[in-house]
């Protein structure tokens, strides 16, 4: 499969916004002298752009504006040493790739031009342009971007932390404990399974479903499914939100026996009893607790904003990083941009999304800087590959606002299909880390075109 104008003008050219004017930006912008340049190995403590999180969302965005702005105009905030692809670890969960192919040294992935400062963001000053590091230094900055990711709260369900990875508890959540997935699918010997999805929102809501179809297939393979029960619980009222793939999750679901169970969370392990207790938030017995007992349990853990930006002026009443919908610039700073799993965006919160809403940050981050009026719009685009077994999958595209279908292909993307599965496995992570990665990657829009699917 060829993927055409790969190149770091193609986000821009299909946002309408002239391919020459932003050529001449990278002319222009040894003339913008607003940044004084860090000396070599030294950070400054001024920069052009300061990004906040060096996850999918981050590098999309600061890759292209490190190039576009030139040498240290840029800043990348993060702590961490490794980036990860998160979306593979469904696929390490189930055993069906490495979780070494799931991740790349921090220092890979930060853009040669961009300044990384390894630290963590402890609070925002925007009246100020400042942000405060854990170390208690300032950065000041002309425009910020911030892509923390989401928070996963593993200490709301009681015993989670000390259980994790332990006695067939595991999350395909967490780096720690992805592997263990696959161990533990493994290791089973029959008896009960659950699966959980928390009531809140979270990155991928298709992922903590999509291992369970994995982990059933294994165990049918092994012999030992008729000794098996599996449970997925849900603290939602549906399987999926888009109702052409919940649809068919649902056959899914039926066809091989899996029962699936609403508007209940898990709340707590007792991992002496081996057992996993649920709060019931609707039906007949609201309000009450659900107590089963489990041999293997997959967690996915409650999550939300993360605490320095909850706290922070950035924050809307959720503590999501308010910003509009279709522009992705802050409601009340507007030198300030967010997109990814920590903005207020109304939309599932996918790697997926954020190839569309980096492509529209960027031009209009660059066209305040160098005047450009064309002001780009988020299309609401994003995905999730619901993988239903070891070959096949059902892509669900879909507009995050409006619930509609979106799709790319010329055929009915609800059913599940050998070619999505192989497009999911192989093929999107080399794009994510050759052009995601480096800016040159907007997601399948121009596709649709092409397909004459738009
Ligand atoms: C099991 C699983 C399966 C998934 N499957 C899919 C899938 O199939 N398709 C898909 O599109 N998406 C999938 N996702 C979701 C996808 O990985 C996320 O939506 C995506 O990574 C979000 O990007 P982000 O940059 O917003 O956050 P992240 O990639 O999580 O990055 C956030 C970064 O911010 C940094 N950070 C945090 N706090 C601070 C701070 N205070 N200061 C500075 N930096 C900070 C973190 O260290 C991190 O590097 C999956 C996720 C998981 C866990």
């Amino acid at each position: 499969m060829v993927f055409p104008s790969l190149t770091p003008l193609s986000s821009v050219a299909r946002i309408g916004v002239r391919s020459s004017a932003f050529q001449s930006r990278r002319f222009l912008a040894q003339a913008v002298s607003a940044t004084p340049k860090s000396q070599d190995q030294t950070k400054a403590s001024s920069y052009k752009v300061v990004v906040v999180g060096g996850g999918s969302a981050g590098i999309s965005v600061a890759s292209t504006l490190a190039e576009t702005l030139g040498d240290k105009a840029v800043a990348v905030i993060e702590p961490s040493d490794v980036h990860y692809y998160q979306p593979l670890w469904t696929f390490v969960g189930a055993g069906l790739k490495t979780f070494d192919e799931s991740k790349m040294p921090m220092s890979e992935v930060i853009p040669e031009k961009a300044q990384w400062i390894k630290d963590s963001v402890a609070s925002f000053s925007p009246n100020q342009n400042t942000v405060v590091l854990a170390n208690g230094e300032s950065i000041s900055y002309d425009y910020l971007v911030v892509a923390a990711g989401i928070q996963v709260n593993w200490g709301k369900i009681k015993n989670l932390p000390q259980t994790l990875g332990k006695n067939g508890v595991t999350s395909n959540y967490s780096s720690d404990s992805v592997e263990k997935t696959d161990e533990f699918i493994k290791a089973f010997k029959g008896g009960n399974a659950l699966f959980t999805m928390p009531s809140t929102p979270i990155k991928c809501a298709g992922a903590p479903q999509k291992i369970m179809y994995l982990a059933e297939e294994q165990w049918r393979k092994a012999g030992i499914r008729s000794q098996t029960d599996i449970k997925y619980f849900t603290g939602l009222g549906k399987i999926f939100a888009i109702d052409k793939y919940a649809n068919e999750l649902l056959k899914v679901c039926k066809s091989r026996n899996l029962n699936v169970n609403y508007f209940t969370d898990l709340a707590e392990i007792k991992p002496e009893s081996r057992e996993a207790v649920f709060n019931v938030l609707g039906g007949e017995a609201k309000g009450t607790q659900l107590t089963l007992p489990y041999d293997f349990l997959h967690v996915t853990p409650p999550m939300g904003a993360p605490d320095f930006i909850k706290g922070s002026p950035l924050a809307n009443g959720d503590g999501w990083v308010d910003i509009d919908k279709e522009t992705l610039r802050h409601n009340k700073f507007s030198n300030v941009y967010a997109l990814g799993d920590c903005s207020s965006l109304p939309t599932s919160k996918t790697a997926a999304a954020i190839t569309a809403q980096s492509a529209v940050l960027k031009n209009n981050l660059l066209g305040d800087i160098f005047g450009d009026k064309q002001v780009a719009k988020y299309d609401e685009y994003t995905s999730c590959p619901l993988i239903t077994g070891s070959e096949t999958l059902i892509l669900a595209e879909f507009s995050g606002y409006s619930g509609q279908p979106q799709e790319t292909f010329p055929f009915d993307q609800s059913k599940e299909r050998y070619s999505t599965y192989l497009l999911t496995k192989e093929i999107i992570p080399e794009i994510y880390w050759k052009y995601m990665m480096k800016g040159n990657w907007d997601g399948p829009a121009k596709f649709r075109k092409w397909f004459g699917t738009a």
